[in-house]
């Protein structure tokens, strides 16, 4: 069996709103909060995606270290650039990212710092990670709490880029949610590109939690049908949003060959952040 990995979790004290706003009121948004919910749900490693809101870069990677040593190297950080920023700032952001031996991937968020993936400035994000051979993530679907602007959030944004560098892994994260029958298509038409699951489902104290759940359910049961490729899928959750345990049994209970689900579970994120290879 491969380890069971949750590809997208958040947990920064730069971004304390998050924790407030967590799928239950009184969830521990710490390392041994984040911990003790991966023994229940049953989880190895959890890829702890860093965010735009840190001060610096440096910053966030010191973090993103203290995260990894915290956890016994159990959360393993993805690092975040932003590149519309002005351009001294960004360059410094890129060389700490290059120097940094813990991350396994880097993460962009187009719709919230306004930038479409295929823009030129963002080429050296994608020369940087094919140099280091480090997936990208790139947040893709609806924008939280209405920030941001979803015209750079669309799954289509991402078809030409993964074009123009085919040797650059892709994630389309959130499923590309609402336009998973998009991001399916681009997943479908590039080998290059995966997506995760994370990030789909409501409070659990709505009263539509079990009728959305199975309707998510299908929806990425669909999308997977869609592209013949679950070796591309990643179960994740976007923890503190989602539960960890609701998240993985998505999966668990979806009508896959069990291969597969082993596979989307953590067998594919294994291989593709090289994880249990240290
Ligand atoms: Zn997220």
């Amino acid at each position: 069996m491969p380890p069971r990995i949750d590809a997208h979790v958040h947990l920064s004290r730069w971004w304390p709103e998050l924790g407030r706003t967590a799928y239950r009121s009184d969830l521990e948004y710490t390392v041994p909060g984040l911990l003790a919910e991966m023994g229940q749900a049953r989880i190895d490693y959890a890829l702890a995606i860093q965010i735009v809101e840190a001060p610096a870069t440096d910053e966030a990677l010191d973090e993103g270290r203290r995260l990894l040593a915290e956890s016994g190297g159990r959360l393993r950080p993805i690092g975040t650039v932003d590149p519309t920023l002005e351009p001294p700032r960004f360059q410094q952001a890129l060389e700490a990212l290059e120097k940094e031996p813990g991350i396994v991937g880097l993460k962009l968020f187009p719709g919230y710092r306004s930038f479409y993936p295929s823009d030129r400035r963002v080429d050296p994000v994608y020369e940087l990670a094919h140099r280091r051979n480090l997936p990208v993530l790139v947040h893709q679907g609806d924008t939280l709490l209405g920030r941001g602007l979803l015209k750079f959030a669309r799954p289509l944004e991402l078809d030409e880029v993964a074009g123009r560098f085919r040797d650059v892994r892709f994630v389309l994260c959130h499923l590309g949610n609402p336009w998973i029958d998009e991001a399916a298509e681009i997943v479908y038409k590039n080998p290059n590109v995966f997506t995760d699951t994370s990030g789909l489902l409501p409070r659990p104290d709505s009263a539509y939690f079990d009728r959305v759940r199975s309707r998510t359910r299908e929806r990425i049961l669909d999308a997977i049908l869609t592209t013949s490729a679950p070796e591309r899928f990643l179960m994740g959750s976007d923890w503190p949003l989602q539960s960890l345990s609701a998240s993985s049994a998505l999966i668990e209970e979806a009508d896959l060959e069990p291969e597969d689900r082993d596979a989307i579970l953590g067998g594919n994120a294994q291989r593709l952040f090289r994880l249990g290879e240290d």
